[in-house]
């Protein structure tokens, strides 16, 4: 199929399409690595009628360590950061589940900030971004606003930007040194999305957790925190028994929705067994294993 029928802006400047979003209000979508909402509009499951293409904005193409903070702006693709050395230096659990998006193609042409902005509960980029307790910035004609990423994503596919808005950054607090981190997922196929996985940060203090964050993707309408399982993961050493009553935790009260990929207990104990692989993986790297 071919997409209805739409106006296309190609703003040169961040202020040129700030103004064409403020006119356009409700009726304007834009438009990023295309990955999400091409072929959804192909399919007429998205109808926009005016796109705003951001790809000429050179001047948010930025991946850049500053004052504690990884920022990645609007115009950075999925494989930039996979790349990034700063990034990987800065946030590698980022870096770890980029790598897991799709296959490369998708990757050179799909946005970081697009994938937040676009809020599929199975991403694993939000996901990731959760458990770092990143902020997005939005900005509008009428100036910019930080928002956790928590209060961001507020369901599948949703997300509190406002008309008029866009996604400009996404903020990343700087991993602290000694902490350890993994992303785990499942998919059937390689490069499929994950049925489930987890985001894992831990930050160690005399060998054991002072501070654990632990996010997972593919349980429910948006990416959750396990609060259940970082709680329990605190002052542990990372025994066997800890990693299993974690990943227990992680998952209790979870009744992820079934689909063609499995039913709502399988998705459960698949999420389970990311989460345990992902907290070892992570007190591994914390103690400084590879
Ligand atoms: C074959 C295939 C496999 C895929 N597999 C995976 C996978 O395994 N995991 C995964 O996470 N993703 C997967 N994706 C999706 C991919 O990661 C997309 O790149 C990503 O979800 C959206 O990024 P984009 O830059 O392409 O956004 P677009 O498709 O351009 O936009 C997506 C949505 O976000 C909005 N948007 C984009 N950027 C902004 C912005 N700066 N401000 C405001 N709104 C914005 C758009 O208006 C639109 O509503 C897959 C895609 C394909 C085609």
């Amino acid at each position: 199929m071919k997409p209805a029928p739409f106006a296309y802006h190609v703003p040169s400047a961040l202020t040129e399409a700030l103004a064409v979003l403020d006119e356009l209000g409700e009726e304007g979508r834009v438009l990023a690595g295309g990955q999400s909402l091409v072929p959804l509009m192909n399919f007429r499951l998205a109808q926009p009628t005016h796109l705003v293409d951001i790809n000429r904005l050179d001047e948010l193409d930025y991946i850049r360590r500053d004052d504690g903070v990884l920022a990645i702006g609007a115009r950075a693709r999925q494989s930039a950061l996979e790349r990034s050395q700063e990034a990987r230096g800065a946030a590698p659990l980022l870096v770890e589940a980029v790598a897991q998006v799709a296959h490369p193609p998708v990757r050179h042409r799909g946005t970081v900030c697009g994938s937040v902005a676009h809020a599929d509960p199975a991403a694993e980029l939000p996901a990731a971004l959760l458990a770092l307790d990143a902020e997005v910035v939005a900005s509008s004609r009428q100036g910019e606003r930080r928002i956790p990423i928590h209060e961001f994503i507020s369901g599948p596919f949703t997300t509190t930007l406002a008309p008029g808005e866009l996604v400009r950054e996404v903020r990343v607090p700087v991993s602290g040194a000694g902490s350890g981190y993994a992303f785990a997922e499942f998919s059937p196929r390689h490069g499929d999305f994950a049925v489930s996985g987890a985001a894992v940060l831990l930050q160690l203090e005399a060998g054991r957790v002072e501070r654990a964050s632990v996010a997972l993707c593919g349980v429910a309408g948006m990416p959750v925190r396990a609060a259940g399982a970082e709680q329990s993961l605190r002052g542990a050493r990372g025994s066997e028994e800890e990693l299993e009553a974690a990943a227990a935790a992680a998952v209790e009260g979870l009744t992820p929705s079934a689909d063609l990929h499995g039913g709502s207990a399988y998705r459960r104990r698949i999420a389970r067994v990311c989460v345990r692989r992902a907290i070892n993986l992570a007190f591994s790297r914390a103690r400084g294993g590879a």
